[in-house]
């Protein structure tokens, strides 16, 4: 290899020397790098161009301070971001997020993940992500509405459909992305398609709320014919009771799994009788619409408890899917799962399995879908809602179903195609898959640009 090629330990001391405190982004760029170092081992071209170091830097990032004034009259001031990391095959694009735990590292590792998610869509669309560390929890319709206007006020100038388009993602909902638009709108003069998630009255796509959780049990079910299982019967533990969570849970019940536990921030409620669409029904209006906690289930349904800070993972089961948040699932929860003989983990969530327990699931061969692969059906319909707007079309709700399942076909093949091992009884390393075949698309795009 030639001096600008580093081995793997030199690569990720310089990323972390360059990313100092950035621990979420150092992780994320160790579990990708990892798989992609073995692959390019080869192919001098990728090195000579310093493919892999020039992806792990955002193209840029843009911060901004965001004021605001409670409903008390006092002002607030809170950070925002916007993490533009690639946009080699098409416009950034990638979801907001509003949590207070949102900071840059945060962004940066969520940025650099899209890149290659969108990438396996095969839908062309860059990588970037964006959000703030305010918390829409606690405040009023109008606080939140003067936030979304103050933060569409700076992040206006940076986004436009052939540069960056933006969605949302955990604390921005249909209700956020109405303000973000409408904001725009004003300021610009423009109804164009700058947003994805937004309600069909006004240019949203249908499926798109449901698409990362259906998308998700789609994948596993490519996973599931793979190995000839049945997905009926099959119990299934899942954390959060976001939109992810929620939207797995119904296509799962749909199919005739059977899902055991949801969770929130305050803890994880465990129904050995399964949810059924009714019980489900409940649900959604308790947490999308009326915006209460998981443990008011165990309240209305006897089946059911409830623990305080608890999470899902050591219930018994068959599949389990983390919808929740990044790194939910350690070391502890892993041999936990591995031990109770988990089949199957589907990321519903961005990166909710530390790099240490992913190890001990490989170990354990369970099948493990990655985020990147197993919830790009959000995005993937977020580029079919851009395809609509720019025609100025609205598809139908069924063909937007088909495409879903079909694209989530191709991602999973993708993933087979290159994650195959040999000598391995058939284990498919999905990771390894998702992201060579993300890598790939995108470092070719990078290497017909030159150096730019
Ligand atoms: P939501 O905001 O709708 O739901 C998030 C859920 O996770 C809520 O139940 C929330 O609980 C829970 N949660 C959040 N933070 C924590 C925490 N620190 N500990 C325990 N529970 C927590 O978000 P989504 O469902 O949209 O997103 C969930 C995950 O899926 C995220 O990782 C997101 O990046 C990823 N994702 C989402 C996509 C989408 O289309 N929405 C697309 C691709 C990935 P509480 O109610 O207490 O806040």
């Amino acid at each position: 290899m030639s001096a600008s090629c580093p081995d793997f330990d030199t690569f990720m001391e310089g990323v972390k020397k360059r990313n100092p405190g950035q621990d979420e982004f150092v992780q994320a760029v160790h579990e990708v790098s990892h798989d992609i170092f073995d692959w390019i081992e080869d192919k001098h071209e990728y090195h000579e161009a310093e493919i892999l170091r020039r992806m792990a830097e955002p193209d840029r990032i843009v911060s901004f301070r965001v004021c605001w004034e409670d409903d008390d009259h006092n002002i607030r001031v809170e950070r925002g971001w916007r993490v533009q990391n690639n946009n080699a095959i098409g416009p950034y694009k990638g979801g907001l997020r509003f949590h207070p735990s949102v900071t840059e590292s945060v962004l940066k590792f969520l940025a650099f993940e899209q890149t290659f998610k969108n990438s396996l869509t095969g839908l062309p669309m860059g990588g970037g992500k964006g959000g703030s560390n305010f918390n829409p929890k606690g405040k009023s319709e109008a606080e939140v509405m003067r936030f979304c206007q103050s933060f569409m006020t700076e992040l206006y100038r940076h986004i436009g459909t052939d540069v960056d388009v933006p969605a949302g993602d955990i604390g921005v909902g249909s209700r956020e992305i109405g303000y973000l638009f409408g904001q725009y709108k004003r300021i610009t003069g423009r109804w164009e398609g700058v947003l994805t998630g937004k309600a069909s009255e006004y240019g949203g796509s249908a499926v798109r709320v449901e698409a990362t959780g259906y998308g998700a049990v789609h994948f596993l079910q490519n996973m599931l014919d793979g190995i000839d299982r049945d997905m009926e019967g099959q119990k299934v533990i899942i954390s959060g009771s976001g939109n992810v969570a929620l939207h797995a849970a119904e296509k799962l019940i749909d199919l005739g799994a059977k899902v055991l536990t949801l969770s929130d921030s305050d803890g994880c409620i465990h129904d050995p009788d399964g949810l059924d669409a009714d019980k489900l029904q409940w649900v959604k209006e308790l947490k999308l619409e009326r915006r209460g906690r998981i443990s008011e289930y165990a309240d209305k349904f006897s089946s059911a408890s409830f623990t305080e800070d608890g999470k899902p993972w050591d219930v018994d089961a068959d599949i389990a899917m983390p919808c929740a948040t990044q790194n939910e699932i350690g070391e502890e929860e892993a041999k936990s799962l591995a031990d109770n003989g988990l089949c199957a983990l589907v990321e519903g969530a961005n990166m909710p399995t530390t790099v240490d327990a992913v190890e001990i699931l490989r170990e354990a061969k369970v099948l493990y879908a990655p985020g990147k692969a197993a919830n790009a059906g959000g995005v993937a319909v977020s580029g079919l809602e851009m395809s609509q707007n720019a025609e100025r079309v609205s598809w139908e709700r069924g063909k937007l179903e088909d495409m879903l399942a079909d694209l989530m076909r191709d991602i999973h093949g993708k993933c087979v195609e290159y994650g195959q091992q040999d000598g391995k009884d058939g284990y498919i390393d999905y990771p390894k898959g998702a992201n060579i075949a993300g890598f790939k698309k995108v470092a070719d795009a990078m290497l017909a640009f030159g150096v730019v």
